[in-house]
């Protein structure tokens, strides 16, 4: 029997970050000089992570994503890949990652197994690539997505789009996600931790989105989905299909299946939950794996959180870590630590 929350929702999705470092300082996600960075002996070992995946997959879950920080920075990468594709149970295994390496482990990690990949990408133009993730590496980020296509044929392109930066890129993605073969998705911009910079007058909404582009391409169609996917599909009049994810504007808190493991360990429940519930420490002290079950089943059972609904609810003052002291004593706060 599947496992459900408070509100019947089931336990499926699991993200797990691999790494709280990354390559690149996007300023919505990671726009500080310093960070504190998770303790490297608190990092579990990908052994480790793999004893908490089973007890997670005998729990219902189906889907995990690999992300960080930026998963490919961390070794070995598709030597995990290979302990996840070869579990029973686990039917989609994804890779979210900024792109920048990927062109260097692409054929790894099909090997090992890699179902998807998805690559963040937010503008095509060098310079503002290099003012928004203040490293020159656009062309790098190119390299992977083609080694991408090459490798699957087909990839997701993610965008978070904020007015100001990159809102006027709209339709010049959707030209590039048509030439390289992506379903480019629309990201709202967050007030997440880690983006310290956010104000509501930096989001552009879903609602605005869809304008943007159909003054350039028409009407566009809404398609139906019957899947808990945090992303809107729509399709263009020539059948090009992107996805929207309003989880700022329209938050989708009621379908939402996902949950989180931390690089260290920790599960978080919800993008906006301020604590997590440390699995590391059980495991490390030798718990059975019925024990970490019974663990994992509680937390999930009590899980109320409708963290981007309360979110919307508070209105446009910033509220997520109002104080950025508190991000920098509790990394587990950071976007960069949850995974996105
Ligand atoms: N480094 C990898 C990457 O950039 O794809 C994986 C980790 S990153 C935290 C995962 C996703 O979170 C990225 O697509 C990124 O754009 C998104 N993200 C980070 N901060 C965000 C924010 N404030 N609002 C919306 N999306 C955000
Ligand atoms: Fe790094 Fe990804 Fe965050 Fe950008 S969004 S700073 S690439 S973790």
């Amino acid at each position: 029997m599947a496992l459900h929350d408070a509100f019947a929702r089931p336990l499926r999705n699991l993200r797990l970050s691999v790494t709280d470092r990354c390559n690149l300082r996007c300023e919505y996600c990671m726009p500080e000089d310093d960070y504190v960075w998770l303790p490297r002996e608190d990092v579990l070992h990908f052994e480790e992570t793999s004893a908490l995946v089973d007890v997670f997959l005998s729990l219902g879950v189906d889907k995990i994503r690999l992300t960080g920080g930026e998963p490919l920075l961390r070794r070995d990468v598709p030597a995990f890949v290979r302990m996840l594709s070869a579990k029973p149970g686990l039917k989609d295994l994804a890779l979210t990652t900024n792109g920048v390496l990927l062109a260097d482990h692409i054929d790894a990690l099909r090997a090992a197994g890699l179902g998807r990949i998805t690559v963040s990408l937010d503008t095509l133009r060098p310079e503002r690539f290099a003012a928004l993730t203040r490293f020159d590496q656009l062309d790098a980020v190119h390299a992977g997505i083609a080694s991408a296509r090459r490798v699957y044929g087909r990839l997701k392109l993610d965008a978070v789009v904020i007015r100001g930066v990159n809102d006027d890129e709209l339709v010049d993605l959707i030209e590039y996600g048509r030439a390289v073969n992506g379903e480019v998705r629309f990201i709202e911009y967050m007030d997440v931790g880690g983006a310290t910079r956010w104000s509501p007058d930096r989001v552009v909404s879903r609602r605005e989105m869809l304008d943007i582009l159909a003054r350039r391409y028409g009407p566009i169609a809404p398609i139906v989905q019957e899947s808990s996917a945090p992303a809107e599909q729509f399709a263009l009049g020539d059948g090009t299909v992107f996805g929207i994810i309003a989880s700022t504007t329209e938050p989708f808190c009621k379908t939402c299946d996902r949950s989180r493991l931390t690089a260290d360990g920790m599960w978080y429940l919800c993008l906006y939950a301020t604590r997590g519930l440390d699995l590391r420490a059980p495991l490390r002290q030798g718990a059975s794996v019925e024990a970490l079950k019974a663990l994992i089943t509680t937390g999930w059972q009590a899980r109320d959180d409708h963290g981007a609904e309360n979110r919307l609810a508070l209105g446009p003052q910033r509220a997520f870590v109002p104080v950025q002291d508190l991000l920098k004593r509790d990394p587990h706060l950071e976007m960069h630590t949850r995974g996105g």
